[in-house]
Order: C-alpha cells, then structure tokens, then sequence
C-alpha cells in the first residue's frame, strides 16, 4: 500500500474501524471524493460508475457545465490535499453582478468585510482532479460502465448492467455508499426498508443552458462576479469559465419555455428581458443552443434516515437534492464526507454507530439547506432587486462589520462557514428578532417623541 493510506489518526493511533471492502455507486463529484477518503482511512473501495471514465470520453453529457465552490467544500478538498489543486484554475466571484431591464449593472459584494469569495470550477476539470487522485491509490478500484441495478444490504450484494454484456455483473462489499445522484438506484431500494421517509418536489421552474463566448480571447463581462439578470418569474445567471467564456443558466417556468417557439419568439423575448446579454450570447449562437436541448426539470429531495445498519450509507445528492440557487449542492455534498469521516475518526466507534450517528447529525442539516435553497430560488429572482433586501444587505453589512463573531448574515454562514445549514437558519431568526425589537422600539420612541412635541406645542 502507499505512504498515503493511513488507518491511523490525526495522533497516530489506530481507527476503530478495521479495513473493509467498500462499494461506492457514483463516481461523480461526492462518489470520488468519498473514495478517496475511504483509501485514506486503509479500507478497499470499489468505485461502480455507469458512465465511461469522463477524462476519456469524447462526449460528457450531464448539467451545469460550471459550478460555485464554497468554503464547505473548499473544506472537504483541503482534508485530502487537492484544495490548492482546483483552486489554481477556479476564477474567484467576489459578488453578485445585478443586470436590470435597461442593461444597467450594480455589485452587490458578498463579503465587504473580509473579501470572501466563491470560486467557480469546471465540474468536469473538479472530477477529473478527484478521479486522478484516486489513481495513486492502489486500494481504489475504479468500474466505470457500471450501472447499479439491484442491491441486497444484508447481503452485500450488488449487480450491474453494462453496455454490450448480456449478463449482469455480480459483486460484493461490506458497505455500500450511495452517491450516484439525485435519481440514486441505492436510495431507491432503501426505500423499501422499513421506516424510511422520502420526500420530493418539482419545481415548476427549468433550466437550459446557454453561452457567452470569449471575444477576442478575452471575457465580454467582468470575470470576477456571479452575474444575475432577476426577472421576477424568471431570471438568468452566468458564472465564468477558465476559456474566458461565460455559462449562462436560464431559468424560468416550463410554460415561458413552451411559449417561445420561433426564432423570432426568441429573439424578441431576449430584446426585452436581455437586452445587455443579447449582443454578448450572440443572435445566431442562442438560437442554435436555445433549440438544440430541451429546458431540464429541477426537483429538491429529502429522506431519512441516511444509512441501513452498517450496511449501506447515502451521500450527496442520493440523500439530500436540492433546488442550485443556493449554489450548494456539491458543497453539501463534499461537506458531507467532512462530517462523515470526522465521525469514522471517533476513538472506539463502531461502523453501525458512526453510520447512525451521520443520520443523526447531518439529516436536519440536509433539510435545512433543501429549504434554504429554495427561498433562494425567489430571492435570487425577485428579491435581489427589492429596496427592502438592499436595505437589509447593507444593515447585515454594517453589523458584521461592526461584530463579525456574533452577527453572520446568513448568505456569509452559509458560503463562508461551517456552521451546520439548521444553525444557519436559526441564526438568520434571531437576528430577524431582534431587527423587529429594535425597529419596533425606534417606532416606539418616535412616535412618542413626536406625540409629546404636538402635546407640549398645543398647550
Ligand atoms: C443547474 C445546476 C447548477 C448547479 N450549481 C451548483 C453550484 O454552483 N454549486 C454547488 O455546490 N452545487 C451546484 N449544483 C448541484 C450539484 O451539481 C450537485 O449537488 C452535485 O453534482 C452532486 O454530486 P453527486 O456526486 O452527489 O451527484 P452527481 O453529480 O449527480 O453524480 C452522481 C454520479 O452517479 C452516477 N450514477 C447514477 N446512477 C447510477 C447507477 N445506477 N449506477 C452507477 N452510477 C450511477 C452518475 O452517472 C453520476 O456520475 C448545481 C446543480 C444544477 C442542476
């Protein structure tokens, strides 16, 4: 084995948990960080991936080409030394570029008082830089054009369809981890265990993906922002690429797709939502990339528990889809393996206990961020350009300018923290309290203020 695989703790001292042969289903973004976290901790992982190996692939199909990485994240890299790694070629956002109607912009900073930023990374470079990783351990086995068909917990059982076979392929594990994803084939036959709750929603809202190209090989706009066109009903957003190009997510509601269904629909409709963006995209380009896919629906799932026994386990998307407009799925994700392992390092824990345990921190968190990002799904269309959230931006500002241990306002706890999604929420309600007590109190003290001036002025 390599100098890398540990089985000892951050002290030297041996883990409870004895090596085991470990199958993870998926080999995305959580799957292969999940693996390299398993390897690090000595135990043998078999990673089942029913796509092909992506950093071969001519054609990698799949969503959002671009993604926003945070500190939760950047938290999780950094635990298996691959941080530096994907930060070297991530472009730094350091907040929201607004674009109204007209084609006026405004920034709107995350993070005055410190500089935090997001990063956005390219999801295929993020998982070619995690798959490559694994490939220095020979502990990990990586199966791609495996899709999981039917597992048996108790047995540790799985079989596999593959492309051009007839017969499934068979295989055993002493775990297996669920990271394959929203529509999770592992979630799926936990399902059928006793007290399993699951939960999900469509929202009427889908998605398509368009481009700003680079010109003249430089950026059209700003690099440095998450830019955001909010519309109301609908909006728009792009995040910057290392080619110097710009992805853009439109995002509106199945039956706006359904209405625009000439190129002259489309154009017009751009001319007067997008005006600023129109010229950027390209006439023929949106046109060619508005038609060519259909929007993709977006669905936000919750289930408990996260594990059977010590048998099976779910991580990332498979146990906790959400809506990207808090741009933390994968950050969720990734943070998930932190907590996950951070509990595996126990001193004495059992597999079933630190199994239980995941569920029993990590659950409410999960459906906390679920929540969190989908009243971002409004604020991120609606709110953004409201005088009453400008208002509470800046207040929030002042106050963590003034006080950054005690008042975080909740987008910083979020993307700049770890502090657990629920907290993050009960955080934001404190503070919503006491903004009520004081205002209620200035009110209070004016209104009496100015009775007292009539009073003493009629007497
Ligand atoms: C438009 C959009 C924008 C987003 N933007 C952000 C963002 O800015 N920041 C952020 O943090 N998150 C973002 N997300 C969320 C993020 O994409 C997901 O949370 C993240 O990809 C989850 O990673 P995962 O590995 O759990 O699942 P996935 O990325 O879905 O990977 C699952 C893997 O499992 C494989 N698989 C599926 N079924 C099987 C099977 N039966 N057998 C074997 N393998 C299987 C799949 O091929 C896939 O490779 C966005 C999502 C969308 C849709």
């Amino acid at each position: 084995m390599s100098e890398c695989i540990k089985n000892v703790n951050a002290n030297g001292t041996n883990l409870s948990i004895p090596p085991m042969k470990v199958a993870i289903i998926g080999g995305g973004l959580v799957g292969s960080l999940a693996a390299l976290n398993f390897a690090r901790n000595g135990h043998n992982v078999h990673l089942y991936e029913y796509r092909e190996d992506i950093r071969t692939a001519e054609l990698v199909q799949g969503r959002s080409i671009n993604l926003a990485l945070s500190q939760r994240g950047r938290k999780a890299l950094s635990s298996v030394g691959l941080e530096e790694e994907v930060l070297a070629t991530a472009i730094p956002m350091r907040g929201r570029m607004l674009h109204d109607i007209k084609g006026r912009t405004s920034v709107v900073l995350y993070d005055p008082c410190t500089n935090e930023c997001l990063y956005s990374v390219g999801r295929k470079h993020l998982n070619e830089i995690l798959l490559n990783a694994g490939e220095k351990f020979p502990n990990i086995h990586y199966h791609f054009e495996h899709k999981l068909k039917k597992a048996n917990f108790n047995e540790g059982s799985m079989s596999f369809q593959r492309p051009y076979e007839e017969k499934d392929a068979v295989a055993t594990a002493d775990l297996i981890v669920g990271a394959d994803g929203a529509f999770s084939a592992v979630r799926q036959q936990m399902s059928k265990t006793l007290g399993f709750n699951y939960s999900q929603e469509y929202i009427e809202h889908g998605y398509l993906e368009l481009c700003i190209p680079a010109k003249n090989d430089e950026f059209q706009m700003p690099p440095n922002y998450l830019h955001i066109w909010p519309r109301n009903e609908f909006m728009m957003i792009a995040l910057p690429n290392q080619d110097k190009s710009f992805t853009v997510t439109l995002s509106m509601p199945f039956k706006v797709f359904q209405g625009i269904q000439s190129h002259q629909e489309l154009l017009d409709f751009f001319r007067k939502y997008y005006t600023d963006a129109l010229p950027l995209i390209g006439e023929e380009m949106l046109i060619k990339d508005f038609f060519k896919s259909k929007p993709q629906f977006l669905l936000s799932i919750k289930c408990n528990p996260f594990h059977y026994g010590d048998k099976a386990l779910l991580l990332g998307d498979a146990a906790h889809a959400m809506v990207p407009y808090y741009g933390q799925g994968m950050n969720a994700g990734m943070e998930d393996c932190s907590i996950f392992f951070s509990i595996l390092h126990q001193p004495h824990i059992t597999l079933a206990r630190a199994l239980e345990q995941f569920t029993e921190t990590r659950v409410q968190d999960a459906h906390a961020i679920c929540d969190l990002a989908m009243y971002n799904y409004v604020e991120m269309r609606d709110l953004t350009k409201r005088f009453s959230f400008k208002c509470r931006k800046f207040l929030d500002t002042t106050l963590f300018r003034f006080f950054p241990s005690v008042w975080v306002p909740l987008y910083n706890s979020v993307s700049f923290t770890s502090m657990p999604y629920s907290k993050c929420i009960a955080n934001r309600e404190w503070q919503d309290e006491i903004l009520k007590k004081v205002f209620g109190a200035t009110l209070f003290f004016a209104l009496t203020l100015s009775g007292a001036f009539i009073y003493v002025n009629n007497m």
